[in-house]
């Protein structure tokens, strides 16, 4: 049986990597992008929520997935070498109004199950975090709340589900959906060519109403809801021990105040509705909110020229709020997983999970490989080994010994080895490896990352891309590519 997955973001590939257990089943997945995470996956900010926030009355299957997703991200940390660490949230208030939101949520969260809720003041605060603004009274601690590395846990999925037999196709976009007889047969691809299939999933992100609209199933539309970010130098300070959350809003979860699992401060989101699926573009309203809902979180925040990036995500928010994870009779064999709105990170394990159940209650039977490998290796990063380690690894593969990234000293057989897990593009090596990631954002090494993906690609340098078609390095930096070249 020929499964197809629409999009290679972390609910498309934790699918995959799920589904690549069974022997029966053959699975594709297809993704109109150059590479698995650039969607939203890679733009959001990277929590393992403890999921107190998600009423159940509301918002049913978050309020299910979420706490289990949370208990399930552990085995996949483990298993697949993810970058993640969990040091617990912080659910912050300023008065007794917001005191009683989060009684709420300690409330809410013990029925969602979340184990160790408790309400923490003064120095059992304090010495949680010690740099949090003098006007907070209280906080909700969560010691189940984590943060992952977003993309390299999507890459992570990719990689183990292609271990295990699933095949990705890059760069072509789902245009129609054959159904015949009332059951799915195939997909219509941009390069004009079909993909057989007798099961269609549907995990195309903030465009799922309109792959959905194309076998009539039109009942939701998902709004883009924007959020932008802050990341600061990884040498500035102060930077925060716990993740840190205002008291939230119907609307979102607040503007968040972390430190990536790579050691940034970040500081976002706003939650802004957009009309535009692109619009991914920075404001000047949206960071300002972000920096002055964030002095509202923490006594000092380090100087605003230290942020050496800005960026921003789209949410696929729902009509209703709630994810939409259905199976159909008709047409047979097409899966929606849609509106995977925050907490989607959190809940893919468990959104996983259930799309297996879901193919097992329209009628197919799974058979359990025998031989299904859990394990993945993430890449070994010359920046996180010590001395004597670094001295073996360069031995064995001299590539290590060459710096090509100086911010975060990362080496050319890490590039190297992107590009051999897939990356084709400069963001993916820049995701899979953090070259261009540090204080110069590639100043002084895109150019070299670029060459050696020409080298490797066998493509001429104006032709290698920053993120896909249409971003040829070429196109902007015409010059420094024909002095590098003429030399
Ligand atoms: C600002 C922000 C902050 C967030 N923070 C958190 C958080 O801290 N914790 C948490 O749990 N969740 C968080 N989330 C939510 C989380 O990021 C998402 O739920 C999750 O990334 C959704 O993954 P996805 O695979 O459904 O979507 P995507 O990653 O967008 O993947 C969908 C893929 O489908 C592809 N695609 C679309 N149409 C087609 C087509 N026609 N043909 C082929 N491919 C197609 C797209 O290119 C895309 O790659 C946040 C979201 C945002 C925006």
């Amino acid at each position: 049986m020929h499964i197809v997955i629409i999009g290679a973001g972390i609910i498309g590939c934790g699918i995959a990597r799920e589904l690549s257990k069974y022997e029966n089943l053959r699975i594709t997945v297809v993704e109109k992008e150059a590479d698995a995470s650039f969607g939203t996956s890679k733009a959001n900010t990277g929590l393992i929520h403890a999921c107190y926030d998600d009423d159940p009355n509301k918002y049913p299957l978050r309020a299910e997935l979420c706490p289990k997703g949370n208990r399930m991200w552990r085995n996949w940390i483990e298993e697949l070498d993810i970058p993640a660490s969990f040091p617990g949230s912080l659910v912050v208030a300023k008065n007794e109004e917001e005191m009683k939101i989060l009684e709420e949520l300690k409330k809410r969260g013990e029925r969602n199950g979340v184990p160790s809720l408790k309400i923490v003041h003064e120095k059992e605060l304090r010495n949680l975090e010690e740099n949090l603004n003098e006007e907070i009274i209280a906080a909700l601690y969560a010691p189940t709340a984590g943060k992952v590395s977003p993309y390299e846990a999507t890459f992570a999925l990719m990689e183990n589900a292609i271990e295990n037999g699933a095949s990705f196709i890059f760069r072509r976009e789902v245009r129609g959906i054959r159904v015949k007889k009332g059951e799915v047969k195939g997909v219509r691809l941009s390069d004009g060519s079909e993909l057989q299939a007798d099961v269609v999933i549907n995990a195309s992100g903030i465009h799922a109403d309109e792959i959905s609209k194309m076998i009539g199933i039109n009942h939701f539309q998902i709004k883009p809801r924007k959020g932008e970010y802050m990341i600061f130098d990884k040498d500035s300070y102060p930077k925060v021990s716990r993740i840190l959350f205002p008291t939230p809003t119907p609307k979102s979860k607040g503007v968040v105040v972390t430190t990536t699992v790579d050691g940034n401060l970040m500081l976002g989101p706003n939650a802004q509705d957009v009309e535009d699926k692109e619009d991914l573009g920075n404001t000047k309203e949206g960071l300002d909110f972000a920096w002055e809902n964030a002095q509202k979180i923490v006594r000092r925040l380090p100087p605003k020229n230290m942020v050496i990036r800005t960026f921003s995500g789209l949410r696929a928010e729902p009509p209703h709020g709630d994810f939409i994870i259905e199976g159909y009779e008709e047409p047979w064999g097409f899966i929606n997983v849609a509106g995977i709105r925050s907490p989607g990170l959190t809940s893919a394990p468990a959104i996983a999970e259930k799309v297996e159940k879901i193919i097992r209650e329209v009628g197919v039977r799974l058979e359990r490989k025998k031989k299904w490998n859990p394990i993945r290796e993430g890449i070994k990063k010359i920046a996180k080994m010590g001395d004597e380690e670094r001295e073996k690894e360069i031995k064995k593969n001299p590539p290590y010994g060459k710096i090509v990234c100086m911010c975060e000293m990362v080496s050319e057989y890490e590039i190297l080895e992107a590009i051999r897990r897939g990356a084709t593009t400069l963001d993916g090596v820049k995701l899979r490896t953090r070259a261009m990631m540090g204080r110069c954002q590639g100043n002084f090494c895109r150019i070299r990352i670029a060459r050696i993906l020409s080298r490797e690609l066998g493509i001429p340098l104006w032709k290698v891309q920053l993120k896909g078609e249409g971003s040829e390095i070429g196109v902007g930096d015409i010059k420094t590519i024909l002095r590098r070249e003429s030399k």
